[in-house]
């Protein structure tokens, strides 16, 4: 538990206490004003704190204890699959062959590299059922900006320029908006159906002549899974449009259906979601994107590609050009490729099929506390809604916030934006059973305060550092520095 009187590392402060020991010097003292022009110099001391090693150890390691991590607990953050990801892989990535190499050197010294960013491409194209892959984009929203520039290069090679608008389903992540703007697409909303599906028939309606593409995310952000997909392809492609498949949360599909055979023409894939790489915080991530033999010709690039033996970065021919400095984030590249090979094709069937299996087991075993807007089996993840629990007094934010005072990351929440007080649950295939029983026994018990003392729900927590923080102001106007 937290030790909720750490003092702050400037509380701890001493005046004259030292955190280091240097040798006396050995050489003439030069003043700092013939070093510095004297308008630069400070006029004051500057305000540290006086501390010892210890106590700055004991600072920074207090800190990381009042941190939530996945390897701390449970962190069912749908849409994000926190997961598990296996040490080795991070041995791996310290291998200083690996670690040590610069962008820099020539390609003959770091064959072997420019191998395994070759293999993953081919691997990628093979999950995906697509065919030519770039690692640039360094995050998800990154390869849909790099997948949308690709779909608009196709359009405009081909003399099409006149399509300026992408369709996206009510329940989209919000990138994917977002990403459209930023390539100066105009996004089009097409709703759900009473199964959380795209509305085939209103799809009809929207497309034409103006109609770019469409991006979509199957199963989708409430987790399901939308049976109208080839529908929906053939729909958009008669008029002229691409599909761009989100595959942020692989984890549902893998070695069991291929965004490619969906009919799908451009995917990205997080690596730092589904690939084994710890995220949050900032990175470092990767966004690849992989796409039809006809769209293989814009990719952002370089990319690698085999030529007598060897292997070497050039960039496709129409390509739109570089979006990321040097080759992307390497390291990122090495843990997908050790997560892909370890796991091997039946593995990673197995991973998607224990995460659906994790996630139906949480949704049945929550559907009579929580109501549950669409009754159907789910795929990784699954949206309840807290609208029994409004009748209380009770939001999904009070919800979210007591799940705190039981130790447990909040999942998310108030998205996707089409269900009302959603909470999207992600258990991820990684969590063992025991995990997952102790989480729906809390829900439970919270579905029973949130009847028999909704005030327990609404000043929640109380067993965190910081109570209830106003979130608007904490997020856009943090305080992150200490001042008296
Ligand atoms: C996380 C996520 C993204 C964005 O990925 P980043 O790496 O955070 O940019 C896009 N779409 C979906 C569905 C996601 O879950």
């Amino acid at each position: 538990m937290i030790n909720k009187t750490i003092p702050l590392i400037f509380e701890r402060s001493t005046p004259g206490r030292l955190g280091y020991q240097l040798p006396n010097l050995d050489v003439p003292e030069i003043p700092v004003s013939e070093l510095i022009p004297e308008e630069y110099l400070r006029v004051e001391e500057p305000e540290l704190p006086e501390v010892s090693e210890l106590e700055v150890v004991r600072h920074y390691t207090q800190l990381s204890r009042i941190n939530y991590a996945v390897d701390v607990g449970f962190y069912p953050l749908g849409s994000c699959t926190m997961k598990y990801n296996p040490r080795v892989h991070e041995d791996l990535a310290a291998l200083p062959g690996f670690a040590n190499i610069h962008p820099y050197q020539p390609e003959s010294s770091v064959q072997g590299a420019l191998e395994l960013m070759y293999n993953l491409g081919k691997h990628l194209a093979t999950i995906s059922g697509l065919e030519a892959t770039t690692l640039q984009p360094a995050a998800g929203a990154h390869g849909e900006l790099a997948g949308l520039m690709v779909i608009k290069a196709y359009h405009t090679h081909r003399g099409d320029g006149q399509r300026t608008e992408i369709i996206i389903p009510d329940s989209a992540h919000g990138t994917n908006p977002a990403s459209c703007a930023m390539v100066g697409y105009n996004v089009v909303e097409v709703p759900s159906n009473e199964r959380g599906a795209v509305d085939v028939e209103v799809l009809k309606g929207l497309v034409g002549p103006k109609t770019a593409g469409l991006m979509l995310t199957n199963p989708n952000t409430l987790g399901l899974f939308d049976e109208n997909i080839a529908d929906i392809a053939e729909i958009v492609h008669d008029a002229g449009g691409l599909l761009y498949y989100d595959g942020a949360n692989a984890n549902a599909i893998l070695g069991i259906v291929r965004p490619g055979d969906m009919g799908f023409d451009v995917v990205h894939y997080n690596l730092h979601k589904t690939f084994s790489t710890p995220h949050g915080g900032g990175g470092p991530g990767a966004g690849p994107i992989v796409v039809s033999e006809e769209l293989a010709q814009f990719l952002p690039g370089p990319v690698v590609h085999k030529d007598a033996g060897c292997y070497c970065f050039s960039m496709p021919e129409h390509s739109v050009g570089r979006i990321c400095s040097f080759y992307g984030n390497f390291l990122v590249y090495l843990k997908a490729y050790a997560y892909i090979l370890s796991h091997g094709s039946d593995g990673l069937r197995a991973v998607s099929e224990t995460a659906v299996l994790h996630a139906n087991y949480m949704m049945r075993s929550l559907q009579e506390y929580y109501h549950l807007p669409y009754d159907r089996i789910c795929m990784h993840e699954f949206v309840l809604s807290g609208k029994w629990q409004r009748e209380y007094g009770v939001r999904t934010l009070d919800i979210a916030k007591r799940l705190l005072d039981y130790g447990y990351h909040a999942p998310t929440v108030y998205f996707p934006l089409n269900v009302e007080e959603a909470i999207m649950i992600e258990p991820t295939e990684t969590e063992p059973k025991s995990t997952m029983d102790e989480f729906i026994e809390v829900m439970r018990k919270i579905a029973k305060e949130a009847k028999d003392n909704p005030e327990l729900l609404t000043s929640a927590p109380q067993n965190t550092p910081l109570k209830r923080l106003d979130e608007a102001t904490a997020a856009r106007k943090p305080i992150l520095r200490w001042s008296k």
